[in-house]
């Protein structure tokens, strides 16, 4: 999967995705990273990619023009219209769904606003998708889309090493993931729990299971009502 990244600040977004599992990810070809530097694609002769907003108010906005030609750019070698994804606070809270939905997907673009955003009349003409990483605002879309491509990244077969770690994550069946334990069996005089070194693997997955629906009550009542909705809900379908 490739993901081309349109941002004021290629650097940050190369930088930030260039380590560990997505740097070993991107050396073998499973996923393919492009940051693409709007500022290259500006008519205006010094350089300038925002100004300020009708109307009044403080800040510059990112104009249309360099944000649209820094997106023709990329689509223009692309075989199919590909989903763009607006970072902004004003989008649709980011999940492990979205996450999946995305890794689909055989290209992406995403596409960074910074300042005070960007120019409306651009947002309705090319992006397809709107992302916002929570809610609280930051200075740029750089982070958002840095999430996004480690969130989706995971998710495509063989970027983990071992496939079968993403499936037991917090949010991929709906819950929190259960505690986990390494060597040594006692530190600080807190002893691993027997069950795990039981060799009963069957024993360990109820246990698993229960830990992590328990968890799930405590810490995400949101989470846990909507797993035993979706149980009941499915029990029904097969009655
Ligand atoms: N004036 C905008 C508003 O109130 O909605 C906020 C602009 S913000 C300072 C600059 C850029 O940072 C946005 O265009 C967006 O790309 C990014 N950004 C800030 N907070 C974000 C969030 N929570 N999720 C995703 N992107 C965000």
């Amino acid at each position: 999967m490739n993901f081309y990244i349109l941002t004021l600040f290629p650097d940050m977004v190369r930088d930030g995705l260039n380590t560990s599992i997505l740097a070993r990810a991107a050396a073998s070809g499973l996923i393919g990273i492009e940051a693409v530097n709007i500022r290259d694609y500006t008519n205006n002769r010094h350089g300038r990619v925002d100004d300020y907003t009708y109307g009044g108010g403080a800040g510059l906005l990112m104009q249309a023009q360099p944000v649209y030609d820094a997106w023709r750019s990329v689509q223009d070698r692309l075989p199919k219209k590909t989903r763009v994804v607006y970072m902004t606070p004003q989008g649709e809270v980011f999940s492990q769904a979205k996450a999946q939905e995305l890794s689909k997907e055989e290209n992406l673009i995403l596409l960074c606003g910074h300042y005070e955003g960007i120019d409306e009349r651009v947002i309705e003409e090319i992006v397809t998708d709107e992302i916002s990483v929570g809610d609280y605002v930051l200075t740029g879309g750089e982070l958002p889309a840095m999430i996004v491509v480690d969130a989706v990244s995971r998710l495509i077969p063989g970027v983990l090493g071992n496939g079968a770690s993403s499936h037991t994550d917090s949010f991929q069946d709906g819950l929190l993931e259960y505690p986990q334990y390494s060597r040594p069996e006692v530190w600080q005089g807190k002893k691993v729990p027997e069950v795990l070194l039981s060799g009963d693997h069957a024993k360990v997955d109820a246990w698993r299971k229960e830990q992590a629906l328990k968890r799930t009550m405590e810490r995400r009542p949101d989470l846990y009502r909507r797993y035993q909705e979706q149980l009941l809900a499915n029990q029904a379908a097969v009655w």
